[in-house]
């Protein structure tokens, strides 16, 4: 089968690499195909991010060849036997076609050289199971041993055989993601495996599902995977207390269109917001994120939730606001103010971190120490109340701040 077309998709520097790598791959002998991500989203007619190459033969002398290329930057893991190539912002991986078996449900497969259609069968969708060949005479044919054009066609999400789910049960959790990203359905008997394998996350080693979690929060989306993964009960097996329901959705779009420092953080504490110190304990275990900036940003999210009863007035102090706020992430308190459905404290957040999270006094230390004030504790009490002044409008010049600082050091 042909897919005429496809490998001229590429943008031109790319292209170029990919063609020579065709004609030295025909000099030594050896097949060589695009696989995977960039053969379906090429097919999708969707910008291609990172290239996989897959060779029936040495991969890493093919790298080092094509990085014989102008503009083009090799790395080589030796290890692994695989290789990288950057172009032009673009990333090539380069590996030996393999064949994997699983010796138990959850452990990593045992690897051995094969040819391309071993490499496709330890795939895991059909969509993804696809190879375009790029050698001279055979560019643009491709390898499609299980429907996977079809699929793309129909925007199904199939896996490629009954076991699929049990061999790796990360997989669960990527069916969601390409469903939800590709705007595509689970196949019928995917969906029911899926449903029946749930048990089988269990399997799985915490670095694993964080990875496949972390994923899902920097899909550009991820309230649509999470909501799905919700109903179909992904979610609930890392942890029994993780649900999506109606106030989570809304702090998920309020974030989306107000944006964040680090959305994938912010989502993160979204997630865990209505879970206890426990069971969020025992989620960051699970996920392996115990000590992990998520670990400290999701807890102290909790934290500021428990105080905001004290911010929730009318009339605040900006001073009092700046000097509770200053103590958490500005993550932590950007998931307190998605959540918060008191206006008064909505706006309280709001107003810290639009505005006065920015705000500076226009004296410092140094200027402190210039106008005769001794280094001490009791400079840092001072620089401390001309920032309350500035913050409360009582300072509004740097004149009025020399005057205060004047004042509070007796000088
Ligand atoms: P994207 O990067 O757009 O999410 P991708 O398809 O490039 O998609 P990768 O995670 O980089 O995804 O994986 C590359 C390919 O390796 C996939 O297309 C798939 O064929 C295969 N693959 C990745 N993870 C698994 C897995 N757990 N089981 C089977 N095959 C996998």
């Amino acid at each position: 089968m042909q897919a005429d077309g496809l490998i001229e998709r590429l943008p031109p520097p790319l292209l170029k690499l990919i063609v020579t790598a065709g004609r030295l791959a025909d000099k030594s002998g050896i097949k060589v195909y695009l696989v995977g991500g960039i053969v379906r989203d090429l097919m999708l007619g969707r910008p291609p991010v990172d290239i996989d190459i897959m060779a029936e033969g040495d991969a890493v002398r093919l790298a080092r060849q094509m990085a014989q290329e102008p503009g083009a930057r090799l790395t080589v893991h030796s290890a692994f036997g695989t290789a990288s190539i950057k172009i032009d912002g673009f990333g090539i991986d380069l590996a030996t076609c393999r064949s994997e078996d699983y010796m138990y449900p959850g452990a990593l497969p045992r690897v051995r050289a094969g040819g391309i259609r071993d490499d496709l069968q330890r795939r895991d969708f059909t969509i993804n199971a696809m190879a375009v060949c790029i050698n001279t005479s055979n560019r643009g044919e491709l390898t499609d041993l299980f429907g996977g054009r079809q699929d793309l066609a129909e925007g199904l999400v199939r896996v490629l055989h009954n076991k699929s789910f049990q061999d790796d049960a990360t997989r669960m959790m990527r069916a969601v993601r390409y469903e939800q990203r590709l705007g595509f359905k689970l196949e019928n008997s995917t969906s029911k495996l899926l449903k029946r394998s749930l048990d089988m996350l269990d399997t799985i080693s915490g670095d694993r599902l964080k990875n496949e979690f972390v994923l899902w929060l920097n899909e550009s989306r991820p309230e649509k995977i999470l909501r799905r993964a919700g109903r179909l009960g992904v979610l609930g097996k890392l942890h029994p207390a993780l649900k999506w329901d109606l106030p989570m959705s809304t702090a998920f779009r309020r974030a989306a269109s107000g944006g964040g420092t680090t959305m994938s953080r912010l989502y993160f504490c979204l997630l865990v917001y209505n879970l206890d110190e426990e069971e969020l304990y025992e989620l960051l275990g699970r996920l392996n994120l115990t000590g992990s900036r998520l670990d400290l940003l999701s807890h102290q999210s909790l934290e500021l939730k428990g105080k905001c009863g004290e911010l929730d007035r009318l009339v605040i102090k900006r001073s009092a606001l700046y000097f509770t706020l200053r103590e958490y992430d500005t993550t932590a308190i950007e998931a307190n103010r998605y959540y918060a459905k008191a206006p008064n404290l909505r706006r309280n957040l709001g107003l810290y971190l639009d505005r006065l999270r920015h705000i500076k006094t226009s004296l410092g230390g140094n200027e402190l120490l210039k106008l005769g004030v001794k280094e001490g504790p009791k400079l840092g009490t001072i620089l401390k109340k001309l920032l309350g002044a500035r913050l409360d409008g009582a300072a509004q010049s740097k004149c009025d701040e020399v005057r205060l600082a004047r004042r509070l050091a007796g000088i």
